[in-house]
């Protein structure tokens, strides 16, 4: 068994994060490589995790009285021109089909980038009067967006998401909205995926394309990097007049709507393996993971049937009990061997059962996480996080053991990233900020600055924290008067 550990063993993050990502995500069997260039094959582990996000999300969508629906993947090229700094956008990210059945298309297609184009024009078709407001749609869909370096996960050509599309009578009605749906995902990113992201504002050149206001939660990733996790735009009255959103008020006059888009996608599961992860590999919280517990039967020869059926019987009695539970009954590999694979996929807590547990009617059960670490001095058999629990009680202690991980995890992140984060007034201070995580400084917001900032340490205003206090004084790097009222957010990023 020395080779199956020396293979499944990961590259520790402190030598080369990179490399510890691309060994977890391979080795774990979250995704694969595609054939063509930034292309991802989510496999099975890795579609579940997203399938336990979209789940969530979906359920907070529908109960604030948003609807599903499906929009077309081509769109007439001429809709992605009518908004004129959304198209320059994209410009170069577009996938663009010239030819159909080997004959050049009269007008191209683009491949969605995102959808707003074509839900636009079909919002101008159905909103005629004040009482069709608000439309409040979302898509779950695929969509393409070329990228000349791709990571998994993180930016690959085409990735899922859902992309949230409302209108509304007035701005207030939209701006509500925008915080709303960056609500779904600052309460999805904290209790769900025990993210401890900073909900914010991005300053004016991070907007999207053809936003007049862009929301974000950010989240510090294990390198003090940070990722956006999720966005909401205000787009003001920008694709109504480019689509002729418009409705017929009380009042007989006529009126443009004001519109929103909103958007997560499968970069949440980057941020979850960034944010979790250590040396032995995945750390996935309760709520997301494939398989809560997993069941590892102990016993050769005659006594493996016995301990399996039991497993069996076990999981089965943990599957009613609402725990996803997995019995890994593989013949071929070691026990030793099992132990480091589901420890390397990120499994919450595993069960040893061997013909010794069942004798005593125990399990012995191992949680992949301990926070806060426990004294090194203390006596290792009052370590609760390995330790044997009677079978009869088993549903209910590991439900609680799960909760316990779960808040256990949004602990350790919430304590990182304060760890991680500094208030800064010099330069120096700055620099250092931002070379292990991320700095919080005041910004004068003019861009020659932000480049000369980003020349000199690669960091970028991520965001202009929701909850900052009111502010002001001398800009970070240049000294003149700050913008934005408040400190910003500023960080190397993903
Ligand atoms: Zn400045």
């Amino acid at each position: 068994m020395v080779m199956a550990r020396d293979e499944r063993s990961v590259t520790p993050q402190s030598e080369d994060f990179s490399a510890w990502y691309n060994d977890v995500i391979f080795r774990a069997e979250l995704v694969d490589r595609g054939p063509v260039r930034g292309s991802m094959v989510i496999r099975p582990y890795g579609y579940r995790i997203w399938e336990l996000l979209q789940a969530d999300l979906d359920g907070r969508i529908k109960a604030t009285g948003h609807q599903n629906a499906s929009f077309p993947l081509l769109i007439p090229q001429s809709y992605m021109q009518r908004e004129a700094e959304h198209v320059e956008g994209f410009a170069p990210e577009l996938f663009t089909v010239t030819h159909v059945g080997g004959k050049e298309l009269e007008e191209p297609l683009i491949i969605r980038p995102t959808s707003e184009t074509i839900i636009g024009e079909m919002m101008a078709k159905w909103i005629s009067s004040y009482r069709d407001l608000p439309l409040l749609l979302n898509q779950w869909a695929n969509v393409l967006r070329w990228e000349l370096r791709p990571r998994m996960f993180l930016r690959t050509s085409e990735f899922l998401w859902q992309e949230g599309h409302t209108a509304h009578a007035t701005a207030d009605d939209a701006i509500a909205e925008t915080m709303l749906a960056l609500g779904f995902y600052q309460d999805l990113a904290v209790q769900v995926a025990a993210l401890a992201t900073v909900p914010g504002e991005k300053t004016p050149r991070e907007r999207f394309a053809g936003a007049e206001r862009t929301f974000t939660i950010e989240a510090m990733m294990r390198d003090g990097r940070a990722l956006q996790a999720g966005t909401s735009h205000f787009m003001g009255t920008n694709f109504a007049s480019a689509f002729g959103i418009t409705y017929t008020s009380e009042t007989g006059t006529a009126e443009l709507c004001h519109t929103t888009s909103w958007g997560m996608s499968t970069r949440m599961i980057g941020a979850l393996i960034m944010s979790h992860g250590d040396d032995k590999g995945l750390v996935l919280p309760p709520a997301l993971a494939p398989y809560q517990v997993v069941i590892v039967p102990i016993g050769r020869g005659d006594q493996a049937p016995a301990t399996l059926s039991a497993a069996t019987g076990l999981a089965a009695e943990l599957e009613r009990a609402g725990i996803r539970t997995h019995v890994d009954g593989r013949p071929q590999v070691s026990p030793g061997f099992k132990f480091n694979d589901w420890e390397m996929r990120g499994v919450p807590i595993r069960l040893e059962l061997g013909p010794r547990d069942l004798a005593a009617g125990t399990a012995l059960m191992s949680r992949r996480l301990s926070y806060p670490q426990p004294d090194p001095g203390q006596d290792p058999g009052q370590d609760a996080a390995k330790r044997a629990i009677p079978l009869d009680a088993a549903p209910g202690l590991l439900a609680a053991e799960l909760d316990a991980v779960q808040a256990m995890l949004a602990l350790r992140a919430a304590d990182f990233r304060a760890e991680r984060t500094a208030t800064v007034d010099s330069w120096p201070g700055f620099t250092a900020a931002v070379a292990v995580g991320w700095a919080l400084a005041l910004h004068c917001g003019e861009e020659a600055c932000e480049d000369e900032i980003k020349a000199e340490t690669t960091a970028t205003p991520r965001c202009i924290p929701l909850d900052g206090e009111p502010e002001q004084g001398p800009c970070i790097r240049c000294g003149k008067p700050s913008a934005y009222g408040k400190r910003v957010i500023f960080a190397r990023a993903y």
